[in-house]
């Protein structure tokens, strides 16, 4: 969006106070676009998307208009060209105009988030480099979470441990956190943790009392007090090395009461403590694995019984012994262990099939006899409009449903030697 008339740059009242909300200013310009407007005050609180930190939300309204409905600022961004501050509001901004006075209002909550989220990451960006020397190469913050990208090849559990234990420490010692101004030959000796740009004459530092200076221009809490808490979550490889995600305040709060309820629900379909909830899953999947294995021996010895009676009761066709036999209850799995077992029991051709939820075809005979299995498999269930196939002895196919795949069984055997 282009702006016309603009000559000073915004006056960022945030960059001295965090903790203002509201504010008075006048109107600079206005442009309209798509149904939103970008408007330009001439002083701001509020923060617009930059450094990882994402922008304030809130209202302007025209004083002693109590008639016109406040104008929701919904996002904030910074004019690339004239380094302003636009905000990007909704429903094109009737009633400002260039030279107007407004109120401005931000959304406190959400500021007071961010502030938590943004100062816990110097603490813990801090803590990470005092301890291993891990740099922090990246901040993100999202609407859940946050994350720091670390210069280091791998970062451990215990690692974490004493990161967030130092970051909690700092936190509880409620230090002063300091906005100062310095140029850049100033931060330098100063000890500033990340060497700041060089093309800005005035820095802007956050001064953590004895413990980090950073340049920064966020908003952050007065004392390391008001951060809260700092939590670490999961961590994970990236590029340019190790991402570690975490939450502050308020959200650290939300995010264990959401962790503790999960555990609850865990714990409860056990009926264990939640400390209980990881041995009582492996002990479950355990005990999976053992039933899993006691059926398969029990369906081996039903298959080896059921053979040994299809093969009694079945005719005979020469110099082999034909079974057909549809068993709407059973599975692949079933009826390509019977007729392994039909077709190494005795001499003979078995033509099977099983309902469930994916009806299919076993063809086999006892290796030696004349039939093509593979062949008579692939010519069936091209009929029937599905794949299958295999080698002379033993092939196996899909079929549609219950009905087609008895009717194939007839048909196979029709056609059989
Ligand atoms: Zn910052």
């Amino acid at each position: 969006m282009s702006l016309t008339g603009v000559i000073t740059l915004t006056e960022r009242l945030y960059y001295t106070d965090s903790f203002l909300t509201e504010f008075e200013a006048r109107v600079v310009a206005v442009s309209r676009e798509a149904g939103d407007a970008a408007v330009t005050l001439d002083r701001s609180a509020f923060y617009p998307t930059s450094g990882g930190q994402v922008f304030d939300t809130g209202w302007l309204e025209l004083p002693g208009t109590s008639n016109l409905p406040r104008i929701r600022v919904k996002d904030v961004t910074e004019d690339e060209e004239t380094g302003n501050v636009l905000h990007i509001v909704e429903g094109g901004a009737q009633g400002l105009q260039p030279g107007a006075i407004v109120r401005g209002a931000i959304d406190a909550d959400r500021r007071q988030d961010h502030m938590q989220q943004h100062s816990g990451q110097h603490v813990l960006s801090a803590a990470f480099e005092k301890l291993y020397g891990f740099a922090t190469v990246s901040f993100h913050m999202g609407d859940e979470s946050c994350t720091i990208d670390l210069a280091s090849d791998a970062v451990n559990a215990k690692q974490l441990e004493s990161v967030e234990k130092l970051a909690n420490q700092v936190i509880a010692d409620d230090r002063r956190v300091d906005i100062r101004f310095a140029t850049p030959d100033e931060a330098r000796a100063l000890g500033v943790r990340k060497r700041p740009p060089t093309e800005r004459d005035r820095l802007r530092l956050i001064d953590i009392g004895d413990f980090d200076l950073n340049a920064c221009g966020g908003t952050h809490v007065r004392s390391t007090g008001q951060i809260g808490a700092i939590l670490l979550r999961k961590t994970e490889k990236v590029k340019q090395g190790v991402r570690v995600e975490f939450v502050c305040g308020l959200r650290a709060v939300r995010t264990a009461r959401r962790d503790f309820e999960t555990l609850t629900e865990a714990a409860a379909v056990f009926s264990t403590h939640i400390w209980e909830v990881p041995q009582q899953v492996r002990k479950s999947l355990d005990e999976i694995k053992s039933a899993q294995k006691a059926q398969h021996h029990l369906l081996e010895e039903v298959a080896e019984l059921q053979a040994k009676q299809l093969l009694q009761a079945a005719q005979n066709r020469g110099e082999y012994k034909l079974v057909v036999q549809f068993f709407p209850d059973r599975d692949l799995a079933y009826i390509k262990m019977l007729a392994q077992k039909l077709t190494r029991n005795g001499t003979a051709v078995a033509l099977l099939g099983c309902g469930g939820p994916q009806p299919s075809l076993v063809f086999g005979q006892t290796p030696g006899l004349e039939n093509d299995m593979g062949a008579l498999m692939k010519q069936t269930v091209q009929q029937l409009g599905m794949r299958g196939g295999g080698n002379r002895d033993m092939a196996q196919g899909g079929a549609p449903d219950r009905a087609s795949a008895e009717q194939a069984l007839l048909q196979a055997a029709a056609a059989l030697r």
